[in-house]
């Protein structure tokens, strides 16, 4: 899966979301999740996030490690 991390937040862009073939992002208060059991890793949304937010769950900054747990846990509320 795909998880969004810290740069998302108070990014007002949605350019991902629309991209995402699967509709697997969730909205959170200042920042977007991803559903980690729907997301389908096909990479469409990286490469039109503003800020860099999105990674890979093997690739993610150790500072922002939590965000895998996070994402999972907000998305499935969604
Ligand atoms: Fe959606 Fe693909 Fe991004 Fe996963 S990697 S959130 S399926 S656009």
């Amino acid at each position: 899966t795909h998880v969004v991390a810290e740069p998302c937040f108070g990014c007002k862009y949605t350019d991902c979301v629309v991209v995402c073939p699967v509709e697997c992002f969730y909205e959170g208060e200042q920042i977007l999740y991803i559903h980690p059991d729907e997301c389908i890793d096909c990479e469409a949304c990286v490469p039109e996030c503003p800020v860099e937010a999105i990674f890979h769950e093997d690739n993610v900054p150790e500072e922002w490690e939590g965000f895998t747990a996070l994402n999972a846990e907000m998305a499935s509320q969604c």
